[in-house]
C-alpha cells in the first residue's frame, strides 16, 4: 500500500474519484496538508444557514465548498484529459515532474 501523499497543489485541476460528485473536475482552491484535505472549486458544496444578525434582517443560505479528502481526487492529465495516478520523477538536471502513469506525460512541479 502506498501511503497518502500530497499529489495536488493549489490551482491544480483535479477530478473527484469518490462520493456523489465522482467524475467532476475542478480547481484546487486550498490544501490542508495536516488534515489530508483539499478544497476544490464547486465541489462538495454545503449549505449553511446564516441567521439574521444585528442590524441586517436578512438571513439566508450560504453555499460554500467543504474540504474533501485528498485521496478522493486525482490530478487531471492534460493529455489524457481525466484524473490519473501519478508518480514522481526527477530528471538529471534536478527538475521535478509528476508523471502520468497512464500516458507517461510529464507535468513539471516547481
Ligand atoms: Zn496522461
Amino acid at each position: 500500500m502506498e501511503s497518502i501523499r500530497f499529489h495536488v497543489r493549489k490551482d491544480d485541476l483535479v477530478q473527484v474519484t469518490a462520493g456523489k460528485e465522482k467524475g467532476k473536475t475542478g480547481k484546487v482552491l486550498k490544501v490542508f496538508p495536516k488534515k489530508n484535505r483539499v478544497v476544490v472549486e464547486k465541489i462538495n458544496f454545503v449549505k449553511r444557514h446564516s441567521r439574521p444578525s444585528g442590524k441586517t434582517r436578512q438571513g439566508g443560505i450560504i453555499q460554500k465548498e467543504a474540504p474533501i479528502h485528498v485521496s478522493n481526487v486525482l490530478l487531471v492529465c492534460p493529455k489524457c484529459n481525466q484524473g490519473v495516478r501519478t508518480g514522481h520523477r526527477v530528471l538529471e538536471d534536478g527538475k521535478k515532474f509528476l508523471e502520468c502513469r497512464k500516458c507517461g506525460e510529464l507535468m513539471e512541479r516547481k
